[in-house]
């Protein structure tokens, strides 16, 4: 197909087999996580650290936490299992990007030598984007995602309690403001370079809802070819750094207002399941349990 009517042909040529970026993708191309990035340079809060990353995961359940060296033979096993596999991400269950991006790149360097043919993409919160774009260009991943959740940091403030940033722990505005200079120039370089970048928000009700309209018109002008709105899932052992009582998620209703005033701008991608940060197969399914680092030592 050529894709559709609104996106540039050439963004097309590289999504079209991408189960995540291409609406048509997703029934037929499998994606795969692995969790080999257990550190975390931010704190969000909506994140509790038991679980996975909300950059890109559903918050809540708990990943599989696997080594490179694991994490490559679980891929080439599934490789084996599920012919359709075509991208493997890392996406947690912390930030990808963190403690040097070790792990990741471990990984991801490992892969170009034994399965040249997946795609690789990585989930980011974008703070430590500038630092490593060099490498991930070298590596040859094509899709980022970086998780946006404002363009001010007088909002930011009430999202991010505290980053750390070049050996020293950052609070308050001049956190946010550090974390939003960061994603600003991690997007800006990840597209000078023609890596495509997908851009997460999470809403959250009373803090960032009427904000996200300026999130989307600055990323879409940084070259941002898709914006994935997802709403916050409340969980009682979340959002505790919000209050007492917690913070709610948006609903269905409130989730489409504010994704229909995003129309014309960066696209909008609406069918992100928020998959766990070891999902396995198609988009509608996970087949992790099926592949546990136990499970493909015994498969040999
Ligand atoms: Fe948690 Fe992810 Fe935020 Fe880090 S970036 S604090 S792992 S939600
Ligand atoms: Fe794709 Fe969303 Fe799942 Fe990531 S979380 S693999 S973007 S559907």
């Amino acid at each position: 197909s050529d894709g559709p009517a609104d996106m540039d042909p050439a963004v097309w040529e590289k999504v079209k087999n991408h189960p995540c970026y291409s609406e048509e993708a997703h029934h037929y191309f499998a994606r795969m996580h692995v969790a080999v990035a257990p550190a975390c340079n931010i704190q969000c809060n909506y994140c509790n650290r038991k679980y996975d990353c909300s950059n890109e995961s559903r918050p809540g359940v708990v990943s599989e936490k696997l080594t490179p060296d694991q994490a490559i033979r679980k891929i080439l096993a599934v490789a084996q299992e599920i012919p359709q596999l075509s991208v493997i991400g890392i996406a947690g269950p912390g930030d990808s990007l963190a403690a040097g991006a070790k792990n990741t790149f471990a990984t991801f360097e490992h892969l170009q030598k034994k399965a040249p043919d997946l795609k690789l993409c990585l989930s980011t919160n974008g703070l430590a984007l500038p630092e490593t774009v060099e490498r991930i260009a070298q590596y040859n991943i094509d899709h980022v995602t970086i998780t946006i959740n404002m363009v001010d940091p007088e909002v930011g403030q009430h999202i991010y309690p505290w980053i750390f940033y070049k050996h020293k722990r950052w609070t308050g505005l001049d956190a946010a403001k550090i974390l939003h200079e960061q994603q600003m120039l991690g997007l800006e370089m990840l597209t000078a370079r023609g890596i495509l970048v997908k851009v997460n928000s999470v809403m959250i009700p009373g803090i960032n809802d009427a904000h996200l309209l300026d999130v989307n018109k600055a990323v879409k002008s940084r070259g941002a070819f898709l914006h994935n709105i997802m709403p916050l899932i409340s969980d009682p052992a979340h959002g505790t750094h919000f209050g007492l009582t917690g913070q709610r998620g948006p609903s269905a209703q409130e989730l489409k207002v504010v994704q229909d005033a995003c129309e014309g701008g960066a696209k909008l991608m609406r069918h992100c399941r928020q998959c766990r940060a070891d999902a396995v197969g198609l988009l509608g399914e996970d087949r992790g349990e099926e592949f546990t680092a136990d499970k493909v030592e015994a498969m040999g």
